[in-house]
């Protein structure tokens, strides 16, 4: 089993902008959580959120607690390159190191002190296997990334993440630079990680977060207007604005 969140009461500001308000939210462990919502309305921001990517924005303040397991992640004393270990990214560009393609899968298990060759050799094969990428790299290992397909360069940082053994998952649209069958590609690859770690994606296309998720949260103007299994937000969902949103009355 992975971990799962827990968010209480999360405001969030840009300078005096107030970008999120009164977040409260459980994240499931080992289930895919979607981010819904028209653009701007706080989707990026609360995921960025989840592991302390808005620290590298200047004058950003964050209010509330966000629990992994029973820790406050915003407490003063988290070591946050150590959280970004156990709460990886994936953005919506690929963007994978001008390096090889093994390079790219050791940086981060490099940086956290591990040199032995075979033991960076079995990580590389772990990682790219559980992100559905070994069968078409294993060949070409120690050629460039960039000679990847732009689906496959994404599931290279999926890998990537994989190979700092992350609890949690966080996923920025990573479909949107995609073509169609790359797109399925991480789709079905996202319901085998949901097997071993928990999944928020965020997606401006709703029907994908019909397919692969399990929870469905609705966003609008930096709030949650409503959190439930995908199904009912979908198809039962309780609130209006809701609704108008998934029917495609706005947004
Ligand atoms: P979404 O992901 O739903 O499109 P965002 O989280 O990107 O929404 O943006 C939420 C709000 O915060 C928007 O009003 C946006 O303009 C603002 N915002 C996003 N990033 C920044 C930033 N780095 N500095 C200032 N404001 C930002």
């Amino acid at each position: 089993m992975a971990l799962g969140m827990k968010v209480t009461n999360l405001d969030f500001y840009y300078g005096k902008s107030k970008a999120l308000e009164n977040i409260n939210l459980d994240i499931p462990a080992n289930q895919v959580t979607a981010l819904i919502g028209p653009s701007g309305c706080g989707k990026s921001t609360f995921l960025r959120n989840l592991n302390r990517m808005n620290d590298l924005i200047d004058g950003t303040k964050v209010e509330g607690q966000i629990y992994l397991e029973d820790k406050d992640i915003l407490d003063k004393d988290v070591d946050v390159v150590d959280l970004r270990k156990k709460i990886g990214m994936v953005f919506q560009k690929p963007n994978p190191f001008p390096k090889s393609i093994y390079e790219n899968v050791i940086y981060g298990p490099k940086r956290h002190g591990i040199k032995n060759k075979a033991e960076l050799d079995e990580i590389v094969e772990k990682s790219l296997k559980g992100a559905a990428l070994w069968e078409e790299a294993k060949d070409k290992l120690h050629k460039s990334a960039y000679e990847l397909s732009g689906g496959q360069q994404q599931r290279l940082c999926i890998a990537r993440v994989l190979a700092v053994k992350p609890e949690i998952i966080l996923m920025d649209e990573p479909t949107s630079a995609l073509d169609p069958i790359s797109t399925m590609k991480i789709e079905e690859l996202i319901q085998e990680l949901k097997k071993n770690y928990t999944v928020v994606i965020v997606t401006h296309n709703m029907q994908q977060a019909g397919r692969i998720s399990d929870r469905t949260v609705f966003f609008l103007n930096g709030r949650i207007i409503e959190a439930d299994l995908t199904e009912n937000i979908f198809y039962n969902p309780k609130d209006k604005r809701t609704e108008d949103y998934i029917s495609g009355r706005f947004g």
